[in-house]
């Protein structure tokens, strides 16, 4: 087996000492791949990346064969909001995000495509894309290794992307203008109403991944498990095999070749020192038995 063929488990980690420090983080949990923030999720300022830290990470992504890396953008960027300063200033972020992304080499920008209240949902769809359009607009993203992939979400009121059918959408929408791809988040699916439990029902769910967003575009799957019910549109995330998700469908997700091509990151809880260690490892248990 060649190193690329080994499949890549990760968690998402901190940086706090600066954002190479994230591969030395996610080595020691067992991982191969990681997830990380390039600035303060829930602050609007953001340190531009030193080309000395992103010469760091690459060298020790290389020297640990660590890849993809993903970058989750702010939650704070809303690019479907009604109001337009406000649509001004998370397309301004967003175009701080992919800017980081590049700088640092990241494959992945992960994003959540907004809010539309106050809009119709095909209002916020066309603005969603039209503020990513506008984001990347002469960043030199051509020719490099870099997608935004666009996240389902929960399905609360008024979010979107809580549909499989909405991701599909938005990436046709921004496919011509912009590098796009899917991250599937596995709680979201559930709360969002999805069953990916039972056989059939996965089976059924996976099936309707293929008709709207289809196997190739999904390129990161978020391995998290549920604290609340499917169908419940409550996103509160769980170590992996202790939520209402349960191990047999992540180790089902985690077999199935349709995504074979996929990284598998975990975000789930640190309720104690160990815990990222502890999910990647379950989820390689998983994987290989
Ligand atoms: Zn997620
Ligand atoms: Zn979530």
């Amino acid at each position: 087996m060649t190193a690329k063929q080994v499949k890549r488990i990760g968690v998402h980690v901190g940086v706090a000492g600066g954002s190479w420090t994230a591969v030395e983080r996610a080595v020691a949990a067992g991982a191969n791949t990681f997830q990380i923030f390039s600035s303060s999720p829930r602050s609007w300022k953001a340190a531009p990346v030193k080309p000395e830290d992103a010469l760091k990470m690459q060298e020790l992504r290389k020297k640990y064969d660590v890849w993809p890396v993903a970058i989750h953008a702010s939650y704070l960027i809303n690019l479907c909001s009604q109001t337009e300063s406000v649509r001004v200033n998370a397309t301004a972020a967003f175009r701080g995000e992919v800017e980081r992304a590049l700088a640092l080499g990241a494959e992945f920008l992960v994003l959540h495509p907004g809010s539309w209240k106050g809009l119709t949902r095909e209002q916020g769809l066309k603005m969603a894309a039209a503020s990513i359009e506008e984001a990347i607009a002469g960043l030199p993203w051509q020719g490099k290794d870099f997608r935004i992939l666009i996240e389902n979400t929960a399905g609360a009121e008024f979010s979107l992307g809580g549909k499989l059918e909405q991701v599909a959408e938005l990436v046709e929408v921004l496919k011509p203008c912009a590098p796009v791809g899917v991250c599937l988040d596995t709680c979201h699916v559930h709360v969002a109403g999805y069953d990916i439990v039972s056989s059939d029902g996965y089976e059924e769910t996976m099936k309707l991944v293929g008709e709207t967003i289809g196997f190739e575009a999904v390129k990161v799957w978020h391995c998290n498990d549920a604290k609340a019910a499917m169908g419940s549109k409550l996103d509160r995330h769980e170590h992996i095999g202790e939520g209402t998700i349960g191990a047999a469908a992540f180790k089902r997700l985690l077999h199935d070749a349709r995504f074979g091509h996929c990284a598998f990151i975990a975000e789930t809880p640190v309720d104690q020192p160990g815990d990222e260690a502890r999910n990647v490892g379950v989820l390689r248990t998983l994987a290989a038995g």
